[in-house]
């Protein structure tokens, strides 16, 4: 479905229905923004077999973007997962991501910090990990954790050994105007940036923490700590919600997922996606003159079997 053949068919109607879908999640309107006006358990109206169809097909047009990007390696894709545990960001990532190919497409999940890691300001590891031109970066948690778990434990913040006068109750909101300089920096250097936030709800959430005990292919992932956490839930909310305000930038707009099921998620962040890649307008290197001769050339030149001289 090319942009290029929207000709007032069935394609239009569809461009119009995505374009209505993202607005619906985008935040564009950050002052005004409220985690509680979004319900975690939308669905904005599918059924999950229409969703999923409409997932394939986009994962199908992913894969074409990808090799345009990649092809016209010009510019590079950052996408930020953000969710607490068990929100999906892991399936998201395996279900949604299928259709990329692995040249050309980095995942890197961010943990608690090494100790190398805190003797350097905030954005410096996630600086080092991000996607060079024509590649697809995945974010699996991020650089916004500075202002997420470090500000519910602040602790944390004492690890980081900042000098002491720098430590203010500004503390946040510079950690947010740097996240936007950062990002703003990016974007006029070729990166375009997708920012989701993966909410779901607390019962959701004890409901699949649950069912890890049980699973035995995700018992791993149990931790003590991920159900201790859970008493601090409104503390995180909170967190969320003044981050995506202070966050949210016309360049580098937040989409709070519905993600309580996470085939409404899958489809949605596959829909923005595409979306996104879409207005990169992607193509394939044209060959100039000059080049198109030495097309030619190299084609009479194997086609009768000699080499180039
Ligand atoms: P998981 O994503 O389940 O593998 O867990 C990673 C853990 O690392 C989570 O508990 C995050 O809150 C934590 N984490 C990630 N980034 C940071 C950070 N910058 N500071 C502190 N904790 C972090
Ligand atoms: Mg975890």
């Amino acid at each position: 479905m090319r942009r290029g053949s929207r000709n007032g068919d069935a394609s239009e109607a569809f461009f119009m229905r995505n374009g209505r879908l993202i607005r619906r999640f985008r935040i564009d309107n950050p002052r005004r923004f409220r985690l509680a006006d979004h319900d975690p358990a939308e669905t904005a109206g599918f059924e999950k077999d229409v969703a999923e169809s409409i997932t394939l097909a986009h994962v199908q047009r992913m894969t074409d973007l990808q090799q345009r990007l990649y092809a016209q390696h010009s510019w590079a894709l950052l996408i930020i997962l953000q969710g607490v545990d068990a929100a999906g960001k892991d399936s998201a990532i395996k279900r949604v991501m299928v259709g990329l190919n692995p040249q050309g497409c980095v995942v890197h999940p961010f943990k608690v910090p090494t100790a190398e890691e805190l003797d350097h300001d905030f954005l410096w590891r996630a600086a080092r990990r991000l996607p060079p031109r024509g590649d697809i970066g995945i974010f699996n948690r991020s650089y916004y954790e500075e202002v997420l778990v470090v500000r519910v434990h602040q602790e944390q913040l004492k690890a980081q050994r900042l000098p002491p006068g720098l430590v203010t109750r500004r503390i946040w909101d510079e950690r947010f105007a740097d996240v936007n300089a950062f990002e703003r920096y990016l974007l006029r250097n070729g990166t375009a940036l997708i920012k989701f936030h993966l909410r779901i709800s607390k019962e959701e959430q004890r409901r699949r923490l649950l069912a890890r005990l049980n699973d035995p292919s995700k018992v791993w992932k149990a931790s003590m700590a991920d159900v201790a956490e859970r008493k601090l839930w409104t503390k995180h909310m909170v967190a969320y919600e003044d981050a995506i305000r202070n966050t949210s930038t016309p360049e580098a707009p937040w989409y709070v997922v519905p993600a309580d099921h996470k085939w409404f998620a899958r489809m949605l962040i596959a829909t923005v996606i595409v979306d996104v890649l879409d207005r990169l307008h992607l193509d394939f290197p044209k060959l100039d003159r000059a080049g198109q001769r030495q097309i030619q050339r190299m084609r009479d030149a194997l086609r009768a079997g000699w080499s180039v001289k």
